[in-house]
C-alpha cells in the first residue's frame, strides 16, 4: 500500500494539531496494530474464553490524567498488554452467555474507516448519510417492511425499542403529547407484553413518564409466549377500568428462552382493537434471513414499529441497533424538530436532509458503514446460513442434553437459545441452583466456555445463547462434556460411580 510521505513541519506554537508529526512512523504503528488484530482473531480458539482481570492490568488502567504526551507505540503497547488481552470473551467461539454478537474483522475495519471519514450522521449532504439510508432500506426488505417505512440506526435494541414505544405513545395519546405532556392525558395509557418482555421496555415506559405500571405483563404458560386470549381479556378489563389501551409489545425471540409470540394473532387483535403493534425483534427478526426458519417470523411484517439489532446476529461490532416505523409521518411526528441553527438548505452541506429527525441523538456516528460493508462482503444469504446454523446447533445441543444422564432442559427450543441444568437428583431447588451457578462460574474461570443463567417461571436454568458465527458443534460438545464432568466432581460422583450411573440412567 502506498503511504502518503508528505511530512508537515514539526509542530510549532501555532501549528500543533492532533495529526501525526511522523506520518511514516504512524503508518508503521498502525499497520502493526492491524497485523496483531488479525493474528489475534485468527487464533481466538486457542485462547481462553475469558480470564479474570489481573491486578497488574487493573492498576495500569487506573492512572492519573496524563498531562504530557507519550509515543503512540507506547500507548499501543499498553493497549495490547492491559486492554486487548482481557476482553469480555464474546468474540470467542465458546461464548454463549448473553445474546450478543461475536464481532468481526470487517466490522472493525469499517469502524476504523467510519472514524477516518468522520462524518456526523445527524444528517447533511454526504455519502455516509446515503449509506445509512441504504442500510435502512435493506433492513426493511429483510423484515418485510414496505419501502415507504422510515427507520434509523441506534445505539442498540434498547434505544430502538424506546423509539418505537415513543411513537406508539404519541400516536395513541389523542392529544398533542409533545406539547402538552403526559399530565394532559385524559386517561392513563397502557402497554401490553408477556411476562418474558425484555427489561428495556420497563425502562422505556419509565422514561416516557408513564411509569412501570403502564406496562401490563401477561403471564405466560409453558411455551413462554404471549397468549392472545389472555391479552384480549386484559385489554377489555383495562378499558372497563378507565385505562386507555395503547400498544402491544410482541417479542420475536424472548431473551430467556427465544420464544416467539404468536404474531399473526396479536396483529389481528391489534387491528381489531385499534392498538399499535410494536415488535421487539432484537433476537428473532433477522432470522428471516434463514430460509429454513423465516416461517417462524410470519406476521412480523405487520408491526407498526419494529426493533432489531444488527450487533447481535449480524455480528457488527457494538453499537448498532435499528428502529423501523411503518408510518414515516408518525415517526417524524415524534422526533422531528426544527431548530433555527439547523435550518435545512437548498444547496451545500446542509441540503441532505436530517437523520436526527428520527431519533434522540443530534450527533450520530457512522454505524451504517459496518452494516453496509458486512452485508456487501458476505451477502445476505451467508448471514441467513449462519443464523440458521446457530438455530440448528441449539436443537442439536438440546438433543445432546436429552441423551445425557443428569441433564434436563426447558422445552421447547425455538431459536438459538437453550435453557438447561445439571441435576444429580435429590437436591432442593436452592441447592440445585447453587450447584449450577458453581458449575457455570468454574467453566468461565477455567476459560472453557461461557454460559449464563436465568430464572424462568420460578425455576433456575443455565442458558446457552448461541449467537456466534464461530461456534462449531465440537465446541458445544466439548463444553457440555466439561460441564457434566465439573457437575459430577462437585456432586461427588467419582469416575466409576458416574460411569455406573451412566449405564443405569435411561436417556430422556
Ligand atoms: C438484546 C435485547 C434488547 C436490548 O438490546 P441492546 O442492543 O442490548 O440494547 C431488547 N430486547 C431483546 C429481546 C433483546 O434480546
Amino acid at each position: 500500500m502506498k503511504v502518503e510521505t508528505w511530512t508537515p513541519a514539526p509542530w510549532g506554537p501555532d501549528g500543533e494539531s492532533l495529526d501525526p508529526v511522523d506520518w511514516d512512523g504512524f503508518a508503521r504503528a498502525a499497520h502493526d496494530a492491524v497485523d496483531r488484530a488479525i493474528l489475534r482473531t485468527r487464533n481466538l480458539r486457542d485462547r481462553p474464553v475469558w480470564r479474570p482481570l489481573p491486578d497488574t492490568a487493573r492498576v495500569a488502567l487506573r492512572q492519573p490524567l496524563p498531562q504530557e504526551p507519550s509515543p503512540l507505540t507506547a500507548v499501543l503497547d499498553e493497549t495490547w498488554d492491559h486492554v486487548m488481552d482481557h476482553p469480555m470473551g464474546n468474540t470467542h467461539p465458546r461464548f454463549w452467555m448473553w445474546y450478543m454478537g461475536a464481532s468481526s474483522l470487517t466490522g472493525a475495519l469499517a469502524d476504523f474507516l467510519a472514524a477516518v471519514d468522520g462524518s456526523n450522521l445527524g444528517g447533511g449532504a454526504h455519502a455516509a448519510a446515503e449509506v445509512e439510508r441504504q442500510v435502512i432500506d435493506w433492513l426493511k426488505e429483510i423484515v418485510g417492511f414496505p419501502s415507504s417505512a422510515s427507520g434509523t440506526l441506534t445505539s442498540g435494541g434498547s434505544a430502538a425499542n424506546l423509539i418505537g414505544l415513543v411513537v406508539a405513545r404519541n400516536r395513541s395519546a389523542g392529544i398533542d403529547l409533545r406539547e402538552a405532556g403526559i399530565v394532559a392525558l385524559p386517561r392513563p395509557l397502557r402497554f401490553y407484553a408477556s411476562d418474558q418482555v425484555h427489561g428495556c421496555h420497563q425502562k422505556a415506559v419509565e422514561i416516557m413518564g408513564l411509569g412501570n405500571r403502564a406496562l401490563r405483563r401477561i403471564q405466560t404458560g409453558e411455551d413462554c409466549r404471549l397468549d392472545p386470549v389472555a391479552l384480549a381479556e386484559a385489554i377489555a378489563e383495562d378499558r372497563a377500568a378507565g385505562w386507555q389501551p395503547a400498544c402491544v409489545i410482541a417479542t420475536a425471540g424472548t431473551v430467556n428462552s427465544g420464544a416467539i409470540d404468536p404474531l399473526p394473532a396479536i396483529a389481528d387483535l391489534c387491528a381489531q382493537q385499534g392498538l399499535w403493534l410494536h415488535v421487539d425483534g432484537c433476537i428473532g427478526a433477522l432470522a428471516r434471513l434463514s430460509p429454513g426458519h423465516r416461517h417462524l417470523l410470519v406476521g412480523i411484517e405487520r408491526a407498526d414499529s419494529l426493533a432489531l439489532d444488527p450487533h447481535k446476529s449480524l455480528h457488527v461490532p457494538f453499537e448498532a441497533g435499528c428502529a423501523l416505523v411503518r408510518d414515516p409521518v408518525a415517526h417524524l411526528g415524534s422526533f422531528a424538530l426544527h431548530s433555527e441553527y439547523l435550518d435545512p438548505a437548498a444547496r451545500g452541506i446542509a441540503a441532505g436532509g436530517w437523520l436526527f429527525d428520527y431519533g434522540l441523538q443530534t450527533s450520530r456516528g457512522f454505524r451504517a458503514l459496518k452494516v453496509w460493508m458486512m452485508l456487501k462482503e458476505h451477502g445476505a444469504a451467508r448471514f441467513g446460513r449462519i443464523i440458521g446454523r446457530n438455530i440448528d446447533q441449539a436443537h442439536r445441543l438440546a438433543a445432546r442434553i436429552d441423551s445425557k444422564p443428569r441433564m434436563t432442559r426447558l422445552d421447547p427450543v425455538t431459536l438459538d437459545i437453550v435453557c438447561f441444568r445439571y441435576d444429580p437428583g435429590g437436591l432442593g431447588p436452592e441447592a440445585l441452583a447453587e450447584l449450577n451457578i458453581e458449575i457455570m462460574m468454574r467453566l468461565q474461570e477455567a476459560g472453557i466456555a461461557a454460559f449464563s443463567d436465568t430464572t424462568l417461571h420460578g425455576q433456575h436454568w443455565l442458558r446457552a445463547a448461541i449467537c456466534n458465527h464461530r461456534t462449531t458443534d465440537a465446541d458445544l460438545d466439548m463444553a457440555i462434556a466439561a460441564l457434566i464432568a465439573i457437575g459430577d466432581q462437585l456432586s461427588g460422583l467419582g469416575e466409576a460411580e458416574s460411569r455406573a450411573q451412566w449405564r443405569t440412567t435411561p436417556a430422556r
